[in-house]
């Protein structure tokens, strides 16, 4: 059986550092924000060469927190992809803003920059750009747009843990970068985990505060926070593994070369990147147009396979119930039905790969 991700091998590879580092967390007994993730978050923002991040419960509520930071509230809209997971939007309708969606280029599967001026109104006030399966997105013409139009850009950086954009890593483009450490995302923890990171002292600011109640000195609230901390014992899980992450990347973009050398068949479609682009390989992903024929074949192989994301966001009940969608969004209803995500994680093996391949070329 080929799992999508195997966390158990990287967990064996690990195992002696990573319990090392909970045993001392249970030791200094400093559960809530301690050490480690104060720790953590100098680590991080160094890594993009920025002066802060701020950890957080996990990456829905890093958007949730950079949104209600960069002042997003009732009536406006923020200009986002409907090819990507729920949270994205999801997080623009809590705060009751509209999530304007603008359809994806096929090939990288990111938010078509062409199309973000059309979209444009008096209400419009932020971008969110996905980097979608570990790709970046187009972020020149989006920073350009943003400034014309005066928007904030807040990149949902959950998928790019590490991915380059022009040399700069992703979330140190934009006015906030947000993070998810969910245990299947390039950089994870063994639970929920988030940061936000920003080059602007006063966003850091707000988002402490906004995590930990509304509060920046204990029993004196400012404004309605939330209970949003980063886990102390993540954050020591996820300084074992920020020690490897280039190292992990690296593997993952070995693995999505073998898979393209391996893959012959001319009925699919395999991942590509930009040129001036660092892609990370959070997802492998290919598209066919008999998708569920080619994976049933991989499942009778006991090889798993995946669909991200079957239905766009614009077609998403919730959203049909709250806002009236009409626009059609071509390119992401046509990926919503040939993409197929196939096994990817750093310890995947050079023979499995070769075995997908080979039900993947014998089908066709
Ligand atoms: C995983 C993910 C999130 C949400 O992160 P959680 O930590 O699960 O809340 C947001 N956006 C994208 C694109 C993701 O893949």
């Amino acid at each position: 059986m080929i799992p999508m991700v195997d966390l158990k091998r990287q967990y064996q590879d690990l195992k002696e550092e990573i319990d090392a580092a909970i045993s001392n967390v249970l030791e200094e007994t400093r559960f809530i924000l301690g050490p480690n993730v104060n720790a953590l978050e100098g680590e991080i923002a160094a890594y993009h060469d920025l002066s802060y991040a701020v950890g957080v419960a996990n990456g829905t509520d890093a958007l949730l927190l950079a949104l209600r930071a960069c002042d997003i509230k009732e009536g406006d809209e923020v200009i986002t992809t409907p090819f990507t997971f729920i949270a994205t939007a999801e997080v623009i309708a809590l705060l009751k803003a509209k999530p304007v969606f603008v359809d994806i280029c096929s090939d990288t599967y990111n938010i078509d920059t062409s199309q973000i001026a059309g979209k444009i109104t008096s209400r419009t006030k932020a971008i969110i750009p996905v980097h979608l399966f570990g790709h970046p997105a187009d972020m020149d013409p989006i920073m350009e747009t943003a400034k014309k139009h005066n928007l904030k850009v807040i990149e949902d950086c959950a998928q790019a843990f590490g991915a380059k954009y022009k040399g700069k890593k992703v979330g140190s483009i934009g006015d906030i970068g947000c993070f998810s450490f969910f245990p299947s995302k390039n950089l994870a923890g063994y639970g929920d985990g988030g940061m936000v990171i920003t080059k602007n002292k006063e966003t850091a600011e707000q988002v402490k505060m906004l995590r930990n109640h509304g509060s920046s000195k204990r029993y004196h609230h400012h404004q309605v926070g939330h209970n949003s901390r980063l886990d102390e014992i993540q954050a020591a899980i996820i300084r074992v593994k920020l020690k490897k992450i280039d190292q992990f990347n690296k593997a993952r973009r070995l693995n999505a070369a073998a898979y393209c050398d391996a893959i012959k068949s001319k009925n699919t479609i395999l991942p590509v990147g930009a040129s001036g682009c660092e892609h990370v390989y959070h997802q492998f992903t290919i598209r066919a147009k008999n998708r569920d024929f080619l994976a049933d074949a991989l499942q009778k192989k006991d090889i798993s396979s995946a669909v991200y994301y079957p239905v766009p966001l614009h077609q998403q009940e919730v959203f049909l119930k709250l806002y009236n969608y009409s626009d059609k969004l071509p390119q992401s209803e046509k990926c919503s039905r040939e993409v197929l995500s196939l096994p990817m994680f750093p310890e995947l093996k050079l023979e499995e790969i070769r075995l997908i391949a080979d039900v993947i070329n014998s089908v066709f």
